[in-house]
Parts: structure tokens; sequence; C-alpha cells
């Protein structure tokens, strides 16, 4: 990579910037997991963690990957063979079957077009068709990374009740927790997973499974075979999690420091702000595309992503060159197409520790490399973004 001035602008939809009071909070010789100053830790963790997933049940962490915290939503409430619904929305929909799959799960895939989330009308047609009450569990993913789509989960959750069917709604918050609305109670969301390295602001290394009464109740009898993953010796109260191996000390000084910045802001704020600045970058997008070069994968206003943008060249042109201009010219790092967008979009993470300044400057270096690089595009984006940014917020919640 060639040297540069001045610091990087990292817009991957994670690992996102670690804000100095995290590292700092990190900066420290680890403790005895067992002693009594670490125990108070984690229960202020668990606590500001029920507030962030919205929910007065228990949140499992695991030293993992987000991957890992997927496997054991499944291996915790499915057995062999079992059947479970999933939505094809993108790359990570795409990856999070085939491990389904992996574990010898019958997945229903209702099909799409990764331009629209999953679509809840289809969902409650699957599970009228499901007359023996087969399907154990309907597993969504909220926001899907690879094309900056929300799946409309109050809607999946009307779906699932209009068709009066029992399975669990297993939901993947991973790119949107700390960065969207998202409410596991009101949604009755039965497992909920979530990782560090994207909205809180941390760096990669904690997986989180909240999960509801439901769910333990499910886990009692779930068959898949369990060992690491295993919610039942971690949880002997239902409530607050046991330790069975070493926790990730560090990263729990990290997150309590995380959920109190969250907390100081407030919520509402939080997703206020995602939401500025990810309509900010729609604008930018807009403007470039007027003459049809590049457009937003997202195709509904209403499933437009708060936390990633996927933007989308015309044929011909190769968004891989475009990434590489930005990284190595300006300094920018953007994320790549996935899957069958390989190189044909590349992806602005507008989430995490990020204002306005920093976020034009991410759309400054997407438009000189989309110049650099050749692709047709109309210039105005960055300032289209900053006409709306320039205007007074919007009084009120988030949308
Ligand atoms: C990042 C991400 C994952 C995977 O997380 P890893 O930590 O890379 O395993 C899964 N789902 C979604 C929606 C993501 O954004």
């Amino acid at each position: 990579m060639v040297a540069a001035r001045g610091r990087q602008f990292l817009h991957t939809p994670g690992p996102t910037n670690m804000p100095e009071r995290i590292l700092r909070a990190m900066d420290r010789a680890a403790m005895d997991h067992r002693c009594p100053d670490f125990t108070r830790l984690a229960r202020d963790c668990y606590a500001g963690l029920r507030w962030l997933f919205r929910t007065e049940g228990a949140v499992l962490v695991f030293s993992s990957a987000g991957h890992g915290v997927w496997e054991a939503a499944f291996v915790n409430t499915c057995s062999p063979g079992e059947r479970i619904l999933m939505a094809e929305t993108g790359a990570f929909s795409q990856w999070w079957k085939e491990m389904a799959e992996g574990f010898g799960l019958a997945v229903d895939y209702l099909p799409g077009d990764w331009r629209q989330g999953a679509d809840p009308a289809a969902v409650e047609a699957a599970l009228r068709d499901d007359r023996q009450r087969a399907i154990r569990a309907v597993a969504i993913v909220h926001n899907e990374t690879s094309t900056g789509v929300t799946s409309r989960l109050a809607a999946i959750r009307g779906a699932i009740d209009a068709a009066d069917h029992p399975a669990l709604l297993i939901v993947d918050t991973i790119s949107s927790l700390a960065s969207m609305d998202f409410r596991m109670d009101d949604w009755r969301i039965d497992v909920a997973i979530g990782g560090s390295q994207k909205g809180l602001m941390l760096p990669p290394g904690l997986g989180f499974n909240a999960v509801s009464a439901k769910a333990l109740a499910a886990g009692q009898s779930a068959r898949l075979p369990r060992a690491y993953w295993d919610w039942r010796p971690m949880l002997p109260n239902g409530r607050d999690m046991d330790f069975t191996c070493t926790p990730a000390v560090n990263l729990f000084f990290a997150l309590k420091e995380a959920l109190a910045m969250l907390a100081e802001e407030g919520l509402p704020e939080v997703f206020q702000r995602h939401h500025r600045l990810a309509e900010a970058t729609r604008q930018a997008v807009r403007a470039w595309g007027e003459d049809g070069g590049v457009h937003l994968q997202s195709r509904r206003a209403d499933e437009h992503s708060n936390s990633v943008s996927a933007i989308r060249l015309a044929d011909g042109h190769d968004a891989e060159a475009v990434r590489a201009l930005a990284r190595d010219r300006f300094s920018t790092v953007l994320g790549a197409g996935l899957l069958r967008l390989r190189g044909r979009a590349f992806r602005i993470g507008h989430l995490g520790d990020l204002n306005e300044p920093m976020l034009l400057g991410a759309l400054a270096a997407c438009e000189m490399a989309l110049k650099a690089a050749g692709v047709p595009h109309r210039a105005g984006g960055v300032q289209a973004a900053l006409g709306y940014l320039a205007a007074p917020a919007p009084k009120g919640g988030a949308t």
C-alpha cells in the first residue's frame, strides 16, 4: 500500500472506526475473570446489552466472530432434518443458509433479487402452507450488509402472527444493532444475533445471542450437536451469564465504554445520526447517477439501510478499480461487492463512530475515484450531500 499522510478513512461496514475512549478503555492489564470486579463489570455489560437489544431476556456474550453466533442460534434451537424458513436478501443470507444446510437443516429459501428485503407476504404464505407446523424457525437478516437493504421486521413479525404459526423468529442484527431501530421484545424476536465490530464501535471478537424464554425452552429439546455454543451451562439462572471458559476480558472493558457512549448520546439520537448520514450518502449517489451510470442497489425507500449503502455501477465498469483508487490514492477504504456483486458494486459503510465531515471526506474520495476510474457519473454528489447536511436537523425521532 502507498505510504500516505493524514489519517485513513475506514468505510468498510465492519470493522468500523474505534473511538479513542474505547481504545483507552482496553489499554490496561487483564484481570481475573472470577474476581468480584469482573463479575460487576460483566453484569453492567449484560444490563447495557439488554437495553441495547430492547429486551428483558438474557444476552449471551461469546468470544466469536458473527459466524460463530449464527451457528449458536441454530444449534441451540434446532434438530437434525428440521425445516427452517429463510429469505434470500444477499450474500449474508446466502452464507447463513449454507451454514444451516451444513448442519443438515432443510431450508425453505424464499427467492429474492438482492434489491429488496424479506417479503412479509411471502413469509406469511409459506407459513400458511405449512399445515403440519413443521417449520421450526424463520431466520432473517435484518440489515443485509452486502446490498444495503433492511428487512421490515415488524411486518415479518406481523406475517408470522397472521399465519398463526409457532415458529421461532431468529434475526441477524449484526450490522443494524446500535445503528438502526431494533426491538427484540416488541417484535417478539426469539434469538437476536449481534457482533462487536459494527455499530458498537468495538474491535472484532465479541458475538451476542439475545434469547427469549421461548427460545430457551426450545433449547432444552434441540438435538443438533453443541458444546462451545451451548447456552445451557452458561445460563444457570436463565438471565445473567456464567462463563464456562475465559471471556475476552479486555473487550469487556471496551464494551462497557461503548455502551456508556451510546447511552450518553441516546439511542434515538444515535439512530437519527445514522439516518442523516445515510440519507446524505443516498443524495450523493442519486446526484452521481442521474445519467444512469451508478445507482443504489436498494430499491425501496422504506428499506434503505442506514448503516451501509451499496452502489452499483453500469455494466462494463469495474467496482474493484474504483475501490483500489479510493484506497491507494485517496486513503479511503470502501467495502467490496460480495458474491454476485463482486466487481459490480462497492459499498460505503456509514455506521459507528462517524460524523458529517468524516462522511463528506469519504464521499469526496468516492467521487474522485469514480472520476479517476472513468466511471460515467455526474459531478455534484458531494455538493448534494453537504446541502442536505447543512439544512437544520428535523426534530423528533429516527425514521
Ligand atoms: C458482518 C456480518 C456478518 C458476519 O460477521 P463476521 O464477524 O464476519 O462473522 C453476518 N451478518 C451480517 C448481516 C453482517 O453484517
